[in-house]
């Protein structure tokens, strides 16, 4: 990693469909259905509204082998409609079914955790991917590890990466780079301390695959993309990254312009900031500067805070310098001036910016100069940026996924639905997502959890415990509510 000036990370180039991603290209956008995939019509047709919004290439789940032999007709109809998007299979748990999405897709992207590696399925989807020219995505999720792997290394970073590393090891042995890999977590350090470990790793054996970044169950609104842009800014502010997805639990073609926004401005980041203590950075271990316990928002600053604004091009690597340089007992507040007039703008180009800065344990304060908007959306995003850095927790946390064609029920309106009667226990996690299959794994570590199980039905979680099958969705969110009195955490708003 260069800390002194921006430096994208060395990578080969992997073809996915008309689309190269890694090399010299830029970074490419991409998004995921939330259609049922095998219903061909309505999945051709939200592919072709992503790829209007501007995304070359769009994933769909493969749960089975319907879904997976719907790509037969779905790639045909996409192309017959003259769209040349590259389409990815998204393949959990069934071997056999990567192996008949191969067959028709552009990329297949298989999770490690639920994905055997005790035979030699993982050859033989090489070897037609191989004849094909499919490339292939490892897609390590923090919530999904392999049990062998749990039981050595915990649901940590290091986990993730041997995770990886493991798959990775097996491809290059089969002579095939077509690879590009996946580290995603919906909490921001692990998944920026899991990518940089990653890259650690990966350059100590001489591997370059190219690398998808994305921050899962970021949610949605203003914090949704707040939180997708504090973790993927914080790894491509270091160059890290050839293709992202923004996850949001909205319409997917909505993903699209966030993540366009994040691409253009990491375009051109020039300056050269020479960082005199570098002993003092741990990239991938959190440590706090100082000992102020609680960082600020700008309307909260005293006289002992120090203020350090940065101008240039390359904001974050400004600040970066300046607060490794400071005396560690000296609490610091980074400013900056964006002029956007678009609040969602510049919620997304100020998180991107200054969210490594708490991620690392940096600041101590964050001050967005923006007098053309109201104080108080300010503050709003001010404080969205520390709690989706896990400095500061100052609302209830939504671990919201962003739905997929296993979700049946319509979990957008349930967020919203959710979100309003909640949202004001401030410190609770609440997890919202759209399957029982892979949603509990992956909703970590959310106090409550209001999982889909059926079409139409939910299935309420306590922790990691079930407390309520299948109840009808009209009668889940009042339920969601009584669990959480019963258990002490509700106050009234
Ligand atoms: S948790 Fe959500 S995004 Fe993930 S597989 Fe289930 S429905 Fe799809």
């Amino acid at each position: 990693m260069n800390l002194n000036e921006y430096a994208r990370r060395y990578t080969c180039e992997v073809n996915i469909g008309d689309s190269i991603i890694g090399g010299e290209h830029p970074i490419a956008v991409q998004s995921m259905t939330n259609t049922a995939t095998a219903d061909i019509v309505a999945s051709v047709a939200q592919i072709e509204q992503i790829a209007d919004a501007g995304a070359p290439i769009v994933r769909l789940t493969a749960q089975g082998r319907r879904e997976g032999e719907a790509f037969a007709e779905i790639v045909p109809r996409l192309r017959a409609d003259g769209y040349r998007t590259a389409v990815v299979a998204d393949i959990h748990f069934v071997p056999e079914i990567a192996s008949i999405a191969a067959d028709y897709v552009d990329k297949v992207r298989i999770n490690p955790g639920n994905y055997r590696l005790d035979g030699d399925d993982l050859e033989r989807l090489v070897e037609k991917c191989r004849r094909r020219g499919v490339a292939l995505r490892i897609g390590v999720n923090h919530g999904s590890l392999a049990r062998h792997i749990f039981d050595r290394y915990g649901d940590t970073p290091q986990g993730m990466v041997a995770s990886a590393m493991e798959f990775l090891h097996r491809l290059r042995a089969a002579d095939f780079n077509q690879v590009v890999v996946s580290m995603k977590s919906s909490n921001t350090r692990v998944m920026v301390h899991a990518y940089r470990l990653l890259v650690e790793a990966m350059e100590r054996e001489g591997m370059h695959y190219p690398i998808h970044l994305g921050v899962t169950e970021a949610g949605n609104d203003l914090e949704g993309r707040i939180k997708s842009a504090v973790g993927i800014g914080a790894l491509l502010a270091d160059g890290i990254g050839d293709t992202i997805r923004v996850s949001l639990t909205e319409p997917p073609q909505n993903e699209v312009p966030v993540a366009q926004l994040l691409v253009e401005h990491f375009a051109k980041r020039e300056g050269y900031f020479p960082v005199t203590h570098p002993e003092r950075y741990s990239p991938t271990e959190f440590r706090r500067r100082t000992d102020i316990l609680t960082p600020i928002t700008h309307d909260e600053i005293t006289d002992r805070f120090c203020v350090v604004e940065a101008t240039s091009d390359n904001p974050t690597a400004e600040w970066r310098a300046a607060l490794l340089d400071a005396e560690p007992s000296q609490p610091v507040v980074i400013r900056r001036r964006y002029d956007d007039a678009d609040i969602e703008t510049l919620a997304v180009r100020a998180a991107a910016d200054m969210g490594m800065l708490f991620l690392d344990g940096l600041a101590d304060g964050v001050w967005i100069d923006a007098p053309q908007h109201e104080p108080e959306q300010v503050r709003r995003i001010e404080l969205a940026i520390l709690q989706a850095a896990r400095v500061r927790i100052s609302q209830t946390e939504y671990i919201a996924c962003p739905s997929c064609g296993r979700t049946l029920y319509d979990i957008e309106h349930a967020l919203a639905q959710i979100k309003e009667r909640t949202s004001h226990l401030k410190g609770l996690k609440i997890g919202v997502m759209g399957c029982i299959v892979n949603g509990p794994g992956e909703m970590a570590d959310a106090d409550y959890g209001y999982v889909g199980a059926a079409a139409g039905r939910i299935t309420l979680y306590k922790g990691r415990e079930v407390v309520a099958r299948n109840i009808p969705q009209e009668e889940a969110l009042d339920a969601l509510i009584e669990l959480i009195k019963a258990n002490g955490d509700w106050r009234e708003a």
